[in-house]
């Protein structure tokens, strides 16, 4: 299943989801922090190594 990862532009958490993507196209995601909407999907790719701490 695929993974996708979300930021929070309210609170700036960075969370992820897994799950299909008719499910995607169905849920409403939201923060699991502070429940804000307001979220962005970011893209990674496959070969992207994540060593950022910012
Ligand atoms: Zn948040």
């Amino acid at each position: 299943m695929p993974t996708y990862e979300y930021t929070c532009t309210a609170c700036k958490k960075k969370f992820t989801l897994i799950m299909t993507l008719s499910e995607r196209d169905k849920k409403r995601v939201s923060c699991p922090r502070c429940k804000s909407r307001k979220v962005t999907q970011r893209f990674t790719s496959v070969h992207t190594q994540t060593s950022s701490k910012s």
